[in-house]
């Protein structure tokens, strides 16, 4: 049987982090969603796709081969493209290409496919609401803008991106909008969702929550 822990939460909002600490901690295997629309959105840079030829964005998310290992690493048609998602380029088109309906329905197989039988935790925007909305456990993560912001501009910096803050807050401000505003699947906070705000906690004292509650409901 599955069982599924749920996190969704902005930009920034410390998810891939905390969640992959969680799951490693706690045997569960973990599942990043948003790199699997990154690998869309690469793909669709390499074969120079624009943006407005949705028929050969939707074409390209049925096509590519995801694969998300366990050490975190991301393949894309069998070559690490782990470095390559997180690059300002691919950032800059990812919420307009997942919102695209069909791109959606897809990736969506996909990550249920992922899940069937075994113990998850999977991070994204619409996990607890659209993907599984019967989820075991479901966890919205939050913090400020400005906080969301810094974390991103300190974490692209430390890759040797060239990036300023405020062009990191410019992104971030147009991605929530559109991940606010899809059709399906859009970010929004589950009725049943644990709220966590994570401004002015550490990733240790977020991740140590959200063990507690899966511990307690695993007993
Ligand atoms: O989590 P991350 O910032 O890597 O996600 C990249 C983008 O992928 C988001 O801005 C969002 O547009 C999209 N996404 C989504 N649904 C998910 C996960 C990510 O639409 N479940």
């Amino acid at each position: 049987m599955s069982f599924i822990v749920a996190i969704d939460g902005p930009a920034g909002s410390g998810k891939g982090t905390i969640t992959k600490k969680v799951g490693e901690r706690l045997n569960l295997i973990n599942i990043d969603t948003g790199a699997m629309y990154r690998c869309v959105a690469l793909e669709c840079l390499n074969e120079n796709i624009k943006l407005e030829e949705k028929h050969k964005i939707i074409e390209v998310s049925n096509r590519i081969k995801i694969e998300l290992k366990e050490d975190g690493k991301v393949f894309l048609n069998y070559k690490d493209v782990t470095t390559q998602i997180r690059s300002k380029e691919v950032s800059q088109i990812v919420s307009q290409i997942s919102s695209i309906v069909e791109v959606r329905l897809n990736m969506v197989n996909l990550q249920r496919k992922m899940a069937e039988g075994k113990k998850i935790i999977m991070e994204g925007r619409d996990i607890t609401t659209y993907v599984f909305p019967n989820a075991d456990i479901k966890i919205y993560l939050d913090a400020s803008l400005e906080e969301r912001a810094r974390r991103r501009y300190k974490e692209m910096k430390e890759k040797g991106q060239e990036i300023t803050y405020q062009d990191v807050i410019n992104n971030i401000k147009i991605r929530d909008k559109n991940d606010k505003n899809k059709e399906i699947g859009s970010l929004q906070i589950a009725p049943d969702a644990i709220v966590i705000d994570t401004t002015y906690l550490t990733i240790e004292e977020v991740a140590e929550r959200i063990i507690n509650i899966i511990e307690e409901k695993l007993k």
